[in-house]
C-alpha cells in the first residue's frame, strides 16, 4: 500500500511540473498571438504545420538511437521565417503524436510534450531573430541558425530531463546519462545538421515557394524510411546469426555425444566379438573332455577297473559342474541384462549356504577355509541369486590363485546386514584394472594364450545380483599378494524389487 501511495504522489508531481509548462506557455502564445499584426498567421502557417503532422505521423520503426525527426528543420524554418509566437503555434499544433490518436498518454503528457516542443521553438526563434532574418546573406543565415538549434535542442533537451527525472525519480545527470549514453556530442551533431536544413527550407520558400519545400523533403522522408528498414533487417540479421551461431554450436555438441556414443557402441561391440569367441572355447574344452573320458570308459581295460572307473566318473562330473556353472552363470547374465531376474525371498541361513556353496566346488572344497559363525542373523533373501554371488567369488579366488594355496570366505553380522568377504593369496588386480573388472565381458587377459578359463562375465553379473538384493560390493588387490572381495546386503531384501 505505502508503494501505490508513493507512485500516486509521484505521478501527482509529474502534473505539477506538466501544469507549470503548459499553463505559461499556452498563456503566452495567447497573449503574444493576440497582439500579432493582423494577418501573421496565414496559409504559409497552415502549409507548415500540416507538413509537420504530415512528417511526424509517418510511422518509423522503434529504434533505441537518434530519431531522424525531420520535424525539426521544418520547426525551425518556420522559426526563421516567422515571429516567435507562430514558429510556437506551430510547434504546438504540429508536433503531433500517434500515441496521442491511440490514447496511449496521458493528455496531460501529450500537452506537456507539445508545449516543451513550442517553448524550444519560441526560444529558438527568438535568438535566431535577435541576430539575422530570413534574408539574411548565408554566411549570417548559417552561423544564427546553428544558434538557434543549439537552444532549442539544449531548451527540449533540459525539459525531457526533467520530466524523467521527476516521473522516475532520478537525479537529472543520471537522466541525460541514460537518454543520450555516452554520445551527447553526436546527439548535438546531428541535431546541429538538422538544423541547417531548416536554414535550407526557409531559404527555399522564401525564394521558391512552398512546392519546393515539399520536393526537397519528400526525398528526405523517403531515404530516412529506407534507412530505418535496413537497420531493422541488419537487426533482423544479426538476431538470426546469432541464433544460427547457438544451434551450430548445439548441433556440435549432439555430434560430440554422438561421436562417443558410437565408440562406445564400437568397443561393446568388439567386446561381444571376443566374448563370443571366448565362451565357445570355454564350451568345448569341458565337452571335448567329457567325450574323450566317455570314449575312454568305453574300453574294456577301463571300464573293468573299478578304481580307474570311478576315477574317470569323477573326472566327468567335475568337468559336467564346470560346464553347468558356465551355462548358468549366461543364463543369469542374459536374464539381467532383459531385466528378467524375480527375486523369490525365502528363510536363509548363511552358514549353510556358504558350506553347500564350498562343497559344491567339489575337488577344489579343500582349498576353502570357511569362518561364519552359527549365531548370524537369519536372512529373508533369494538363495539362488546369493549362492551364484557367493560361488563365482570363490570360483575367481581359486582360479587366479596357484594350486593348492588356501582361499578364505569370512561372514560377520553388521547391524541389519551381513557382511562377507572372500579373499584369495593369488595374482591380484593392478590398480588400473580395478576400476574395469565389474564391466561386462571384461577380463583383464583375453587373449586366446590366457592362462585361466572364464568368459568375463562373473563379476558384472556379481554386482548385477547385489543391486537385485540391495548389497554393494567392494575390492582391494594388490598384485601379486592376493585380492579380497568384500560384500555387504541387507539380512531383508526388498520384496519390491522384481
Ligand atoms: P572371468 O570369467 O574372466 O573370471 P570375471 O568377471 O569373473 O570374469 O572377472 C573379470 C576379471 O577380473 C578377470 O578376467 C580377472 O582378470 C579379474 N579377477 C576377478 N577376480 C579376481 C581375483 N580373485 N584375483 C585376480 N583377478 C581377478
Amino acid at each position: 500500500m505505502p508503494e501505490r501511495s508513493e507512485e500516486r504522489q509521484g505521478d501527482q508531481r509529474v502534473r505539477y511540473l506538466e501544469v507549470a509548462l503548459v499553463l505559461p506557455v499556452f498563456g503566452w502564445l495567447a497573449w503574444a498571438i493576440w497582439r500579432l499584426p493582423n494577418g501573421s498567421i496565414g496559409w504559409a502557417w497552415v502549409f507548415f504545420t500540416v507538413t509537420v503532422i504530415v512528417v511526424d505521423l509517418i510511422p518509423v520503426p522503434a529504434w533505441g538511437g537518434m530519431q531522424l525527426s525531420l520535424s525539426f528543420p521544418l520547426l525551425l524554418g518556420v522559426s526563421i521565417l516567422y515571429p516567435p509566437a507562430v514558429a510556437g503555434l506551430a510547434a504546438l499544433a504540429g508536433s503531433a503524436d500517434p500515441r496521442e490518436i491511440r490514447r496511449d498518454i496521458h493528455p496531460m503528457l501529450a500537452l506537456w510534450n507539445r508545449s516543451q516542443m513550442a517553448a524550444a521553438m519560441i526560444l529558438g526563434s527568438w535568438v535566431f531573430h535577435l541576430v539575422a532574418s530570413p534574408y539574411s546573406s548565408w554566411t549570417t543565415l548559417l552561423p544564427a541558425t546553428t544558434l538557434a538549434a543549439v537552444v532549442a535542442y539544449a531548451v527540449n533537451t533540459v525539459l525531457v530531463a526533467l520530466h524523467a527525472s521527476v516521473e522516475h525519480r532520478m537525479s537529472i545527470e543520471d537522466v541525460l546519462a541514460k537518454m543520450h549514453g555516452a554520445r551527447p556530442w553526436e546527439f548535438l551533431s546531428s541535431y546541429l545538421a538538422l538544423g541547417l536544413l531548416g536554414a535550407v527550407i526557409a531559404r527555399f520558400y522564401t525564394s521558391e515557394g512552398a512546392w519546393s519545400v515539399i520536393v526537397f523533403l519528400a526525398p528526405l522522408v523517403f531515404a530516412r524510411q529506407m534507412y530505418f528498414r535496413s537497420r531493422a533487417l541488419t537487426d533482423q540479421l544479426e538476431e538470426r546469426n546469432q541464433l544460427l551461431a547457438q544451434q551450430a554450436a548445439r548441433l556440435e555438441e549432439l555430434l560430440e555425444k554422438e561421436h562417443a556414443t558410437v565408440d562406445e557402441l564400437r568397443e561393446l561391440n568388439r567386446m561381444k566379438g571376443e566374448f563370443v569367441a571366448v565362451v565357445s572355447h570355454e564350451l568345448r574344452t569341458p565337452v571335448t573332455a567329457l567325450i574323450g573320458y566317455a570314449k575312454t570308459l568305453r574300453q574294456p581295460e577301463f571300464a573293468d577297473d573299478p578304481m580307474m572307473r570311478q576315477e574317470f566318473l569323477e573326472r566327468m562330473q567335475r568337468q559336467g559342474d564346470r560346464l553347468l556353472r558356465l551355462v548358468e552363470n549366461l543364463l543369469t547374465a542374459a536374464k539381467l541384462e532383459s531385466d528378467e531376474i524375480r527375486v523369490v525371498v525365502a528363510r536363509v541361513l548363511f552358514e549353510d549356504l556358504a558350506a553347500e556353496v564350498a562343497e559344491g566346488l567339489a575337488s577344489e572344497a579343500e582349498r576353502i577355509k570357511v569362518d561364519v559363525p552359527n549365531d548370524l542373523p537369519v536372512m529373508y533373501t533369494d538363495r539362488q541369486l546369493l549362492s551364484r554371488i557367493v560361488s563365482n567369488l570363490l570360483d575367481n579366488a581359486l582360479k587366479y590363485s596357484p594350486e593348492g594355496s588356501p582361499c578364505e570366505l569370512v561372514a560377520r553380522a553388521d547391524g541389519d546386514h551381513i557382511l562377507f568377504w572372500v579373499r584369495d593369496h593369488g595374482i591380484g588386480i593392478s590398480e588400473e584394472q580395478i576400476g574395469r573388472i565389474f564391466d561386462r565381458f571384461y577380463q583383464v587377459d583375453s587373449s586366446s594364450t590366457r592362462r585361466f578359463r572364464g568368459a568375463g562375465l562373473g563379476l558384472s553379473m556379481v554386482r548385477g545380483l547385489l543391486d537385485r538384493l540391495g548389497g554393494t560390493i567392494e575390492v582391494q588387490s594388490e598384485p601379486g599378494t592376493g585380492s579380497t572381495f568384500t560384500v555387504r546386503i541387507p539380512v531383508q531384501a526388498e520384496t519390491s524389487v522384481s
